[in-house]
């Protein structure tokens, strides 16, 4: 592979997908605002720029992954931003869960600039991340998809081309809306079950082999709510909050209703609130656990 390719935003999720793209064999320049999140992949040969504008004068395709709109804006458009470097001819790749509406401006402007653009949000979470196993949601021009085929397959098992740019972002808000609002109602019944007297790991079982479980749930509760274990995060609270505000924003644009996941954004918000937006979206139970005088953990 001779394509150099930038990385910006190396988290829970940037720092293992950059990690596949250097094991696919391109040439890697790596950036984040925290530069200690770039060492393991310096160690592995990806080497260091000191600004978005400095990745984009050193690779042909520019990839990120950052919190939210906000932050990719800055790093596209900043003055020392990917534009600033980009050549005529150049692929970015915002790989970041992201308002439609944002990407879909930024393309513009990338465009007058001969910069071409995809939004390809993920799912799949930091697992699917570190096996290269994440479902790809790509919105843009067909032949620009084509293109950014090889690095993408490095990152993941399933390329979707969904449409014009903005919509990998309505795919991945869909999926969100629907993940997060399924964590929180199973967070509830879980609670209100062991209140009822039932044992948390038998009922787990009893859900799972009947129609209530759902991949969320086979995920949050093993791992992370029977054991407590709410940090390090896999996954934010503040990020589900800013998901599901983006699918708000989106819904609005759409003239499209969306009243539960309203609900679900207040509890994220809630639990906030209290000072859990930086640990996982399963410490989202420990405000119902609260209200019930109940908590739902197994031992070891
Ligand atoms: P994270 O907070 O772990 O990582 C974000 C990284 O971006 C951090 O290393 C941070 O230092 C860096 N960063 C922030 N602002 C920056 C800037 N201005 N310039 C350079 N670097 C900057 O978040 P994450 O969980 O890795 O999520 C990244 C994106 O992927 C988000 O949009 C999120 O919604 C999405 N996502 C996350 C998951 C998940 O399970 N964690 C799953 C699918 C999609």
């Amino acid at each position: 592979m001779t394509t150099e390719v930038g990385f910006i935003g190396l988290g829970n999720m940037g720092r293992p997908m950059a990690t596949n793209v250097l094991k696919a064999g391109f040439p890697l320049t790596v950036h984040d605002v925290v530069k200690e999140a770039a060492q393991p992949l310096l160690e592995m040969g990806a080497r260091w720029a000191d600004t978005p504008k400095q990745v984009a004068q050193a690779s042909r395709v520019v990839i990120t992954s950052l919190p939210g709109p906000a932050e990719v804006e800055q790093v596209v458009l900043g003055k020392e931003g990917i534009l600033a470097g980009a050549r005529q001819g150049d692929l970015f790749i915002d790989m970041s869960t992201n308002r439609p509406a944002t990407i879909s401006r930024i393309a513009q402007i990338a465009k007058e600039r001969g910069v071409e653009v995809l939004d390809a949000p993920v799912t799949g979470g930091v697992r699917g991340a570190r096996r290269a196993a994440l479902n790809i949601l790509v919105g843009g021009d067909k032949a620009t998809f084509e293109r950014a085929k090889e690095v993408l397959a490095a990152m993941g098992s399933h390329l979707y081309h969904v449409g014009p740019v903005g919509t990998g972002n309505v795919a991945k808000l869909v999926n969100n809306i629907m993940a997060l609002s399924n964590t929180l109602i199973a967070m509830e019944a879980m609670v209100l079950g062991v209140k009822g007297g039932l044992d948390p790991k038998q009922l787990f079982d009893i859900v799972d082999a009947g129609t209530g479980t759902s991949q969320v749930f086979k995920g949050v509760f093993p791992f992370v709510i029977f054991k407590g274990r709410f940090d390090p995060p896999s996954f934010r609270i503040d990020l589900a909050v800013k998901d599901l505000q983006l699918a708000m924003a989106c819904g609005e644009e759409l003239s499209a209703p969306l009243p539960l996941s309203r609900a679900a954004l207040e509890a994220y918000q809630r639990a906030a609130a209290r000072g859990l937006g930086s640990k996982d979206v399963a410490a989202a139970i420990t405000l119902l656990e609260e209200s019930a005088g109940v908590t739902v953990r197994v031992a070891e």
